[in-house]
């Protein structure tokens, strides 16, 4: 796809940025984008783009078909959820919602997939098959991604191929990148609860102690990364919260922790995930303690197809010039787009978003976030071409 396509982006660009601000001033968490979703709803009937909503309660699926007649489909994902931080970022359409911010970019990738949306529809007369587009509510934790493909957003039509980008902020404003094989982790959230016997603390042997027990376990986990697995390979134990009594002198009955697997390997991942169990309850076990491990949420990881990343690397190379795509460095992060890579060839391109001016990245999931808004009209080209290029090379 040429570069007309990125002259028509920027000529949408004042639509894009303002969607992408009303967005961001009215953040929603996951499983709650009812105003985000209604914003999508309305922006679609506007254009006359058919669609369905209501899939995993707030998710759209909304489709564009070629007048080429049939063809394959390609879908196109955007997430709509936000993070339960409070901004800080000084912009002026900051949130208006206290704790709520969207610190992911999920607010840029639906305004991006609607501008990419418009780009489509302009141009069905080029293609046969169908372009599906996805919003999704959920991604940070939810698994917004998995509940839409059991609600059918893969099927009728069968979707061939999947494509999403993701905002990122180690890269210049104008830059992207892409590569196959996995580019994010496998991640999970587990909770260890020590179950003791609480007292005086002047008494301790008349208690069994959660916080000694806990902190045990804290240090046995460092071992099954450096001790149990390749060096070469990529994996995180990381334990982010401990949470047990709260005065010096009384031993509370329990210590909750909190933490995360992260792995590229599926095997390796389950086995990390059955070694958090057996290091937990067994050092409880030798303290005297109970532990009970529950594990809340589990993605796999998002592993990209190499013909499509290939794909998505020549088409983005067309469309800015091949010293702006570069390639991918994987990322221990996680994304539930990988659900529909494990149904679908696809993969996901990083949009570079950091001014250049800036002297260091605002990164994501930290309140003072933000991202070059030059990149949102980059964003929509990109994803309109990579669907555009995947149709009509498949109608040739
Ligand atoms: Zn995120
Ligand atoms: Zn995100």
């Amino acid at each position: 796809m040429s570069s007309d396509l990125l002259d028509s982006a920027k000529k949408i660009e004042p639509r894009i940025v303002n969607t992408r601000r009303t967005i961001h001033s009215h953040p929603e968490m996951g499983y709650q984008e009812e105003q985000t979703s209604t914003l999508v709803q309305a922006r679609l009937r506007e254009l006359g783009i058919p669609f369905r909503s209501g899939l995993a309660k707030t998710g759209v699926v909304a489709q564009i078909k070629g007048e080429l007649g049939d063809g394959p489909c390609v879908l196109l994902r955007a997430d709509m959820d936000a993070l339960p931080i409070e901004e800080a970022s000084g912009v002026p359409f900051s949130s208006e919602v206290p704790g709520v911010m969207h610190a992911c970019g999920h607010d840029a990738h639906t305004a991006m997939l609607l501008g990419a949306a418009e780009l489509i529809l302009d141009r069905k007369s080029t293609f046969a098959g169908t372009v599906k587009l996805m919003f999704q509510p959920a991604e940070e934790g939810g698994g917004g991604a998995a509940r839409m493909i059991d609600d059918g957003v893969l099927a009728e039509p069968k979707v061939d191929a999947a494509f999403m980008l993701h905002v990122w902020p180690e890269l210049d404003m104008g830059q992207v990148s892409c590569g196959p094989g996995p580019q994010l982790a496998g991640a999970n959230a587990f909770t260890i609860t020590v179950k003791g016997r609480g007292g005086h603390g002047a008494r301790p042997h008349d208690t069994i102690d959660p916080v000694v027990v806990g902190a045990q376990i804290v240090l046995a986990m460092q071992t099954l990364v450096s001790r149990e697995v390749d060096p070469t390979v990529p994996a995180v134990v990381t334990l982010a919260a401990f949470n047990a009594g709260n005065v010096s002198n009384v031993i509370p009955d329990q210590a909750v922790i909190k933490g995360t697997i992260r792995a590229f390997d599926d095997v390796l991942f389950k086995h990390l995930e059955q070694r958090v169990v057996e290091v937990a309850t067994g050092v409880g076990a030798a303290l005297r303690a109970t532990v009970e491990v529950d594990f809340a949420m589990s993605y796999p990881p998002s592993v990209c197809d190499a013909a499509m990343a290939e794909h998505l690397a020549d088409s983005t190379r067309s469309l800015l010039g091949s010293e702006k795509v570069l390639p991918s460095k994987p990322e221990m992060g996680a994304e539930d787009f990988a659900f529909v890579l494990q149904k679908v060839p696809g993969a996901m391109l990083w949009l570079g978003v950091k001014n250049p001016d800036w002297p260091a990245p605002k990164p994501v999931h930290t309140a003072t976030f933000d991202i070059d808004e030059g990149a949102l009209p980059i964003g929509s080209s990109a994803m309109a071409g990579v669907a555009l290029d995947y149709l009509v090379k498949s109608s040739k």
